[in-house]
């Protein structure tokens, strides 16, 4: 999941970025609401964090020039505390949810796994296509209830195609959600990770969880079924 983080305190920018890449997310920041609206249109983003007091143009201003370009990535937007009307004009102005400073790096992380899920169409932190349930809280994957174990690249990638089961995600979408700006990209290295997710969760091959479609992506195509 490639997330950005728009936020001027150089201490808290950095320490989310930090904490953020430590759960599996690739992280783009900026410091000011200039940097941050245009990371926000140009890069292929799944979420937002954007604070909204920020110099240049302000928080409420990026997202609604977000949305205004059609952008619909969830946006979680970080607010002072006991501030009733920033809550209400972010949330008007198209963010999907807040936390107040200070906050806890759990609950950040719990609300943006949650817009995740729901802007895949989940409702519950596991999810579960035939067989394969993947855990997002504990980042954990099962096949017929057995644990299998996988690199944090393979989670990822898996993760990816199953928030968005039933869909074709392309190989440059999966390779751009999966390393940063300053990574070296290949997408033969998607080639080679997909390969080895499938050989992990199907071993004996007769479950063929992802599906190729030649010159259009993958696809996580076992059939979703409904968590409690
Ligand atoms: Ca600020």
């Amino acid at each position: 999941m490639r997330a950005l983080v728009v936020e001027d305190e150089t201490a808290l920018r950095e320490s989310l970025k930090a904490q953020l890449a430590g759960t599996g997310f690739t992280v783009d920041v900026a410091q000011d609401g200039q940097e941050g609206l245009f990371a926000g249109l140009e890069y292929p983003l799944d979420v937002a964090v954007i604070d909204l007091g920020l110099p240049k143009v302000s928080g409420l201003e990026v997202i609604r020039k977000l949305r205004a370009a059609g952008k619909t990535y969830p946006i979680l937007i970080l607010t002072a505390r006991d501030n009733w009307q920033d809550k209400v004009e972010g949330l008007q102005a198209g963010a999907d949810d807040y936390v107040s400073k200070p906050f806890h790096f759990e609950e950040l992380l719990a609300r943006l796994q949650a817009l995740l899920r729901r802007a895949g169409g989940w409702a519950s932190p596991q999810l579960k296509c035939g067989p394969v349930t993947l855990d997002t809280r504990a980042q954990t994957v099962a096949v017929d209830g057995a644990l299998v174990e996988l690199t944090t690249f393979e989670y990822r990638i898996l993760e990816h195609l199953m928030l968005r089961a039933g869909e074709v995600i392309s190989k440059a979408e999966l390779t751009e959600r999966l390393y940063d700006q300053d990574f070296e990209r290949d997408s033969n290295v998607i080639e080679v990770l997909v390969g080895r997710l499938r050989r992990k969760l199907d071993p004996h091959d007769r479950l063929k969880p992802i599906e190729t479609l030649r010159g259009r992506g993958y696809r996580f195509s076992l059939a979703r079924q409904a968590t409690v």
